[in-house]
């Protein structure tokens, strides 16, 4: 890969030189405090082990009392990680903040533990705002951090992982934790330590306005050492997706290059990289994807991709950069993000409530371009004649400026009306568990009802041929058909007329593209036993709203 750094290398050097001429508030914070991340003192060439995080912490603490520190989750490997509350005070618990108006923005790093310039920016960015006299953003937010999201796959640092990416020399982890699951494929199923750890001790706890994940790209060369993605599935609200899309990020774009010198780009790669020309792609839209899955919760998200062909130390103060561009705009904004967050929350539940004959659930996508193409500052590419396999091609050391088609707007292509409820006829202890860790309230009918009701015939039911992450994700074919059926007392009841209403219909649509009948949490239910067929899918759809007595079910 050696040909393929001197560019963006060299644009390194020049970002670098005029951003350290240019600007006061740089992490040099770093320069007169002895407190310096792994990748500071090591000039930038190493990434912190957990203990490098715990001391680092530990010393911020003795520091400033605007710092306490929580667990986020103890790992499979039994490490304690660790989440940070900075608040001028630092809220003892989420009830304090009934009484201010404070908002809660989350970062989250090293989600795949390969991927470690977030862990040390985000380490710069609390020591630079909690050693601040003035305290940035602290009057307005209430900043919760995970620096060490999977600390057990951080504990496997080696040369050998992602070779591909510019440094550090010394090493960085590997993508898994240390159920060898992949984090970011975690959000629906969530069977990982850290992400019911994130569902129960931030989102169900702080429930952050904000979610930012911090990541390093694998894929398309271009100069742009920043990109970004917000939540793309069209299940959630989609005045999340319009607002972070047209107001929030062309304000960030435009900081990040003026204040901060940093371009940056939406996320994606080419569609065809022998033609880049046909346009720009980021990943799909299912919502195993965290912050797909943010959106569903009608909160904000944000993806943050660094470039991983940039070296080491411009990712490191890319990053840096884009968190303190978000906390300024959730600074500058924070009345707009407050009511935007409380008005979508009110429409859901209304929306649950009484479903209009307009509120449909997808269960599949068009994909479009935006209005706007993207400009991506890119260099001409070559195809590599000696690829064995799709689609190998080669930089040229032509600089090309690319101004090309942005697929990143999914649409409803087949939907169905959104229901009032859902009645679930199996009492299942994990499935009901399972919608307890995402926070979905459940209820059990306190008398015996007949309702009419749709339910998902299957037809056909489909494990993949690979496993994947521990499962055989399955697709299924059926067909909707209307009755009227007798629920008895005990039968369980989802309502949709809660905050994580959408969430819910996500997780239990018997066509969601990503919901729990994907991940095999129905298979003993609706596979064929001593009959040929399929069985009915034991979720049944209450479109109509109906006065039903029930309990909650702890
Ligand atoms: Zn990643």
């Amino acid at each position: 890969m050696k040909t393929l750094k001197n560019p963006v290398f060299l644009l390194a050097a020049l970002l670098f030189s005029s951003v350290h001429m240019s600007f006061s508030f740089l992490p040099s914070a770093a320069a007169d405090q002895e407190l310096k991340t792994v990748a500071e003192s090591s000039n930038f060439t190493a990434t912190s082990q957990y203990a490098d995080v715990q001391t680092f912490i530990n010393s911020l603490q003795g520091l400033s009392p605007s710092l306490r520190v929580e667990t986020l989750c103890v790992s499979t490997e039994g490490r304690d990680v660790p989440l940070l509350v900075i608040g001028a005070p630092p809220p003892t618990s989420p009830l304090e903040l009934r009484h201010d108006k404070r908002l809660v923005v989350y970062i989250q790093a090293n989600i795949h533990a390969g991927e470690v310039e977030g862990k040390e920016a985000s380490l710069m960015l609390a020591r630079d705002i909690l050693l601040d006299r003035d305290r940035p953003y602290l009057g307005r937010l209430v900043i919760l951090i995970a620096p060490i999201f999977n600390a057990d796959g951080n504990e496997k640092i080696s040369k050998a992982n992602r070779r591909n990416q510019v440094g550090p020399e010394e090493g960085v982890g590997i993508r898994y934790n240390g159920q060898n699951l992949d984090l970011n494929r975690d959000g629906i199923k969530m069977e990982s330590p850290e992400v019911q750890g994130l569902a129960r001790n931030v989102l169900n706890r702080w429930d952050p306005v904000l979610l930012v994940d911090c990541h390093t790209t694998n894929g398309s060369y271009h100069k742009e050492p920043v990109t970004y993605a917000w939540p793309l599935n069209p299940n959630g609200d989609l005045s999340i997706i319009s607002y972070i899309r047209e107001s929030m990020m062309p304000w960030v774009n435009k900081i990040l290059k003026d204040k901060y010198n940093t371009l940056s780009i939406p996320y994606g790669n080419f569609l065809d990289p022998r033609d880049p020309e046909k346009g720009w792609q980021p990943a799909g839209p299912e919502s195993r994807y965290i912050t797909n899955y943010i959106g569903l919760r009608n909160r904000m998200a944000l993806l943050l991709e660094n470039y991983a062909y940039a070296d080491y130390k411009t990712r490191v103060y890319s990053n840096y950069f884009f968190l303190r561009t978000v906390l300024d705009y959730c600074y500058n904004h924070n009345n707009e993000i407050q009511q935007l967050i409380q008005e979508t929350d009110q429409r859901t539940i209304q929306k649950g409530l009484n479903p209009a004959e307009s509120d449909r659930f997808a269960t599949s996508y068009d994909l479009k371009p935006l209005k706007d193409p993207v400009t991506i500052l890119g260099w001409e590419m070559e195809v590599n004649p000696d690829a064995q396999s799709w689609p190998r091609v080669k930089k040229t050391d032509i600089e090309r400026t690319y101004t090309i088609p942005y697929y990143c707007d999914y649409h409803p292509k087949t939907s169905i009306p959104f229901p009032f409820a859902y009645l679930m006829t199996v009492a299942d202890a994990d499935i009901v568990t399972k919608l307890h860790q995402h926070g979905i309230l459940v209820e059990k009918l306190t008398n015996r009802v007949s309702l009419e009701v749709e339910f998902f015939q299957i037809t056909e039911v489909k494990g993949a041929e690979r496993i994947y992450q521990g499962h055989r994700p399955n697709s299924v074919k059926g067909e909707y058909t209307i009755e009227k059926k007798d629920f008895p007392k005990g039968t369980l009841l989802i309502r949709t007329a809660q905050p994580l209403g959408n969430l819910a219909a996500y997780l239990l649509e018997a066509e969601s593209d990503d919901g729990l009948l994907v991940w095999n949490y129905f298979d003993k239910y609706i596979v064929p036993q001593w009959q040929r067929n399929p069985q009915a899918y034991p979720v049944y759809r209450l479109l109509k709203p109906a006065i039903l007595a029930t309990q909650t079910v702890r």
